[in-house]
């Protein structure tokens, strides 16, 4: 039932604007695969979207289902279902109707669309609400019907616009599950739009990355955190660490010190910014040698922010805090997390050391 989705530098721009709102994106999504587009507000996510679905018409390129062009299709033509921020369900339908609507519309008998519908409230978790009306749904339910709404339609690719993002934390986190569960049985196509990084690391296979309407990256999400292809997707994934220098017939120098490039990874030669996350930077003690694979870096804690069960540390490097009052020295810093049990006060002396194996370098 799912299909393959291949953009083909989809370009948009709007009337008047300046610059296009989506500029050149390619990227694929096999089928039965879960591809998050992430990015800032503004960014042309849900242009991406709006044009998959035939919302958008596109000013160039291609969006090829299982190879064929859909140009020219119109949007209830392309196979496609798509579930927005807000549920838009019929306030005087019941929750039964709501899903059986477009089955209905489409010229099959109301029995045969309610019993179809009653199969996809199951599948969201909703066997029992049929018969309620869609007004007396608490906000996490209205999404189900929604997505029940959307998969009774068989779509081929499933788009989700943002479609958890109202809902509050724990409630996001059922929805999350729900769809790995939807994901499990009818295995559509799902592009997801979503400006949350823990979102689309949850819920995707891959994560196309946007800004500016930008392909910055389209990788495994645990790839835009690890090997960034650039400072922006850096920064966008969270990334705390940068260390400007030079490489040299790969190795990086920078204030930390020289680091040679891990197995696997090339670093071209000339000005780069090293970086490393935050969250595989282990503190030990003042002093502490570097264990096999390891950079140590003489550090003060510079500050200290808690995060509930874990704590920020910024970190200066010693050699630049050794004469300046804690807190005050400007220049390169690491931030490392440790658990919030660690007694590592402001002004305190230690020993920060990073895996040279979660080292890499971007342009600057
Ligand atoms: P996102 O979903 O990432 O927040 P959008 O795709 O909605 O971003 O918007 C991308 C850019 O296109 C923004 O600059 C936005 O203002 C502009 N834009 C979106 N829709 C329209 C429209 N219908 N007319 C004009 N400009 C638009
Ligand atoms: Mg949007």
């Amino acid at each position: 039932m799912s299909a393959s989705l291949a953009l083909d530098a989809l370009t948009k721009t709007f009337d008047g604007a300046d610059h296009a709102a989506v500029d050149a994106v390619s990227f694929s999504v096999a089928p039965g695969e879960c591809l998050a587009i992430l990015g800032p507000s503004g960014s042309g996510k849900s242009t991406v979207l709006r044009s998959i679905a035939g919302l958008d018409v596109p000013s160039s390129g291609r969006i090829l289902v299982d190879g064929a062009d859909v140009a020219g299709l119109a949007p209830e033509r392309r196979g496609m279902a798509m579930v927005f921020q807000r549920p838009l369900l019929f306030p005087h339908l019941s929750v039964l109707d709501n899903v059986a609507f477009a089955a209905t519309v489409a010229g099959q008998s109301k029995r045969e669309a309610r019993a179809d519908a009653t199969q996809f409230l199951e599948l969201v978790q909703l066997a029992g609400f049929g018969s309620r009306p869609v007004t007396a749904l608490s906000g996490g339910q209205e999404q189900r019907v929604a997505l029940a709404r959307a998969l009774a339609a068989r779509p081929r690719v499933l788009l989700l616009d943002e479609p958890f993002s109202a809902l509050d934390p724990e409630l996001r986190s059922d929805m999350h599950a729900l769809l790995a569960a939807i994901r499990a049985q009818v295995a559509p196509t799902v592009v997801m739009v979503t400006h949350d990084r823990d979102e689309a690391a949850i819920v995707a296979d891959r994560v196309a990355l946007l800004k500016r309407g930008r392909l910055l990256q389209h990788d495994v999400v645990e790839r835009l955190y690890t090997r960034p292809v650039s400072l922006d997707v850096s920064r966008l994934m969270g990334g705390r660490i940068e260390l400007a220098g030079v490489v040299r017939d790969g190795v990086h120098e920078s204030a930390i010190g020289r680091v040679a490039a891990p197995a696997g990874e090339t670093w071209a030669d000339g000005a780069g910014v090293l970086v490393v996350r935050q969250e595989a930077v282990q503190v030990a003690a003042a002093g502490a040698s570097a264990p096999e694979g390891f950079v140590a870096v003489d550090v003060v804690v510079a500050e200290r922010r808690a995060r509930g069960p874990r704590a920020e540390l910024a970190l200066a490097l010693t050699d630049q805090a050794a004469d300046a009052p804690a807190g005050s020295v400007d220049g390169p810093r690491l931030t490392a997390e440790v658990p919030a049990s660690r007694p590592l006060a402001i002004g305190e002396r230690a020993t920060a050391l990073i895996p040279r194996s979660a080292c890499t370098v971007v342009a600057g």
